[in-house]
């Protein structure tokens, strides 16, 4: 699960990636607004720390474009006492969550199990679907007695694809999510990854197949 931190106080930003990085969590971190931002907007994080009072940008500045731009990544505001109304206005804007400094570490990691949760992923190691198995730490993608290790962008995508059981996801989901909101990532760059996904599926003998839906995108299929 990748998380993203936001804060100017380096030394903050460095504790609360080291105990992130612990609780065997993905972690970038950066210290000003425009970097924020910029981090943000690749859409490739599960959770977003964000503190109010930031330099170039301000912490709210941010959370009105990400949901102006229909980015939904769960926010958590990191806030002075000081700063109640710049909270209120934090959430109006769109936030999840905020976290009054300093505090504890495991109220800190409770409320990101809450927000991750929030959006349907529970915090396991594998990922199913049907008998196929993804594992979030090794990105081993795993039927029965075989198993082969995916790319990261190949692991983002079946990562997708698992969670929403059932459904059709567009291409622009996918490039949105993995690549970036705007990013100019061509539409046949995901089909190559889908296809490198097939050949994959294939040779550990899965029965999983991922199905075009034409003109829209992909979902994924049980072969009868
Ligand atoms: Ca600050």
């Amino acid at each position: 699960m990748n998380i993203l931190i936001v804060e100017d106080e380096v030394q903050l930003a460095d504790t609360l990636s080291e105990i992130l990085k612990r609780n065997k969590y993905n972690v970038d971190a950066v210290f000003d607004g425009d970097d924020g931002l910029e981090y943000a907007r690749t859409g490739i994080y599960d959770c977003i720390l964000l503190d109010i009072m930031l330099p170039v940008r301000s912490g709210i500045e941010i959370v009105s474009i990400l949901r102006r731009e229909k980015n939904s990544t769960p926010i958590m505001l990191l806030t002075a006492k000081s700063e109640v109304e710049d909270k209120i206005q934090g959430l109006d804007c769109g936030a999840d969550d905020y976290l009054t400094k300093p505090f504890s570490t495991g109220e800190l990691l409770a409320r990101i199990r809450a927000l991750t949760r929030r959006k349907g992923e529970v915090e396991v190691d594998d990922i199913h679907f049907e008998e196929l198995r993804l594992n979030r730490q090794t990105y081993m993608l795993i039927q029965d007695n075989n198993s082969i290790k995916l790319s990261l962008k190949e692991y983002q995508i079946m990562e997708m694809l698992m969670s929403n059981p059932g459904q059709i996801l567009p291409k622009e989901r996918f490039i949105e999510k993995i690549w970036g909101y705007e990013s100019d990532v061509e539409y046949n760059n995901i089909e190559v990854y889908i296809s490198f996904l097939r050949k994959k599926l294939a040779s550990i003998c899965s029965p999983v197949q991922i199905r075009t839906a034409r003109g829209i995108g992909y979902f994924l299929e049980v072969k009868s």
